[in-house]
């Protein structure tokens, strides 16, 4: 029988409404088996999620403070929740125990609560087993996954017990201590259900449709994207377009099980699926992304491409200076490094004279506020013509292009052009493959 792993955002089951739609989504197919939930997210855009609650509760108990009134804020939300369902749960004694627990226990024991009393719930809800990952998901120190331990568990848990809820978000350090992934890590744990139980979807429930070929914010009603690729997405969340949690490709990507983004709002809208290859796609492009906000450390010397190690010595200087580098297009006696401005800025005059001491070039100049614009698409590579039709969206707009860089996977093409013609570069090479 086919198996899907599901995880539902935490807007997705921030009340009691929202859940009954998971709940209709859940019942509407019985492959769907394996029920990973957040905590209650935001029901409006001034509202708080419960993570918050839990970590700002946590905090003021540490300082020695009142949480009354914070607790009381989270109990009256799942108090509500719980009624508004009409569940006969009583959720008193856990969350009596959650305030004994949150002047000892750690921060991370603290914001796992919120997914663990919404498991419970939405457990209840369903008449499904509840599983708690702090039991089967094994997170070492440093916060990664510990798969040799992590999958088997996983799997003998969820194995021949029906229907799963699991609470996203946490699992264990390897003495048994709750221990949580970064922000927004239940899309993390999805994936592990899903590869644990070797599931042939892993549907990822949220408030949109899937992703879009450029951000409508700057391009408007841009096409929806129904197929990317793992690295296609890797390129575009790069860049700013934002969906899954970075993180939660890996536990899927090995065993090619694709990842289904849905709208639990709209369960019928086709949402976009991220897979190991995409078979066929009308445009040689997928989307197109970008952030502003980077320097350009220009320098020029004669016979540089010569120079054996330039370039490894080039990238000490900002190793020994903690600073990470985006991107190094380079020519032939000329090579510029792309770093972050808030990053550089207090390194600036420290990193170029440095620069000029060790390296002695003929040219040192840094552009500021360059703003890098990636342009993906798997199928880039076989097209000819493609890189022509972005540069000539630009130049007749009356865009300078700054900078070039194209992958060696010709997997993008990536600009860099000043910040204030961002917004119109973005439309132009979106208008030029996507004519409305
Ligand atoms: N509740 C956690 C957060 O707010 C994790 C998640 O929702 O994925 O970051």
């Amino acid at each position: 029988m086919k198996t899907i792993a599901c995880k539902f955002g935490g807007s997705s089951v921030a009340d009691a409404s929202q859940i009954l739609k998971v709940k209709a989504i859940v019942d509407s197919d019985p492959a769907r088996q394996y029920i990973v939930v957040s905590a209650p997210g935001k029901r409006s855009d001034d509202d708080q999620k419960i993570t918050d609650l839990l970590l700002l509760a946590w905090e003021t108990a540490q300082n020695k403070m009142d949480t009354g009134s914070i607790l009381e804020v989270i109990n009256k939300r799942y108090q509500e929740i719980s009624k508004d369902l009409k569940l006969d749960y009583d959720l008193g004694p856990e969350l009596k125990e959650i305030e004994k627990q949150l002047s000892t226990e750690s921060s991370d024991y603290a914001a796992s609560r919120g997914e663990y009393l919404n498991g419970k719930l939405i457990a209840e809800l369903l008449g499904a087993t509840f599983i708690d990952p702090a039991q089967v998901i094994t997170i070492d120190q440093d916060g990664s996954l510990n798969e040799e331990l992590t999958y088997p568990a996983v799997a003998k848990a969820l194995n021949n017990n029906g229907r799963c809820v699991i609470p996203g978000f946490y699992g264990s350090d390897p003495t048994g201590k709750v221990k949580t992934f970064s922000r927004g890590g239940s899309d993390i744990s999805g994936a592990i259900i899903a590869r644990a139980v070797e599931a042939d979807v892993y549907e990822n429930w949220t408030d949109v449709s899937g992703l879009l070929m450029a951000d409508p914010r700057i391009v408007p009603n841009p096409e929806p994207i129904s197929e990317v690729s793992y690295t296609e997405l890797r390129e575009l969340s790069y860049m700013g377009a934002h969906v899954l949690h970075d993180e939660a490709i890996f536990p899927v990507k090995g065993l090619n099980i694709p990842v289904h983004i849905k709208n639990t709002n709209s369960p019928d809208d086709a949402g976009t699926s991220i897979v190991g290859k995409v078979k066929h796609r009308a445009t040689p492009i997928v989307g197109l992304a970008g952030k502003k906000g980077f320097d350009a450390v220009f320098m020029q010397k004669i016979l540089m491409n010569k120079e054996v190690g330039f370039i490894r010595r080039l990238l000490e200087i900002f190793e020994s200076n903690g600073l990470s580098i985006e991107h190094l297009p380079s020519g032939i006696d000329t090579v510029s490094v792309i770093v972050r401005q808030k990053a550089f800025d207090a390194k600036r005059k420290k990193v170029l004279s440095e620069i000029e001491q060790t390296l002695k070039v003929d040219d040192l100049a840094t552009y500021e506020g360059i703003a890098l614009i990636a342009v993906v698409g798997a199928g880039m590579a076989y097209h000819p013509g493609i890189a022509a039709t972005v540069f000539r969206s630009l130049s007749d707009e009356g865009i300078n292009i700054r900078l070039i860089d194209q992958g060696a996977s010709e997997l993008n093409i990536i600009l860099g052009v000043e910040e204030p013609d961002f917004n119109k570069a973005i439309n132009a090479i979106y208008r030029a493959f996507i004519k409305t």
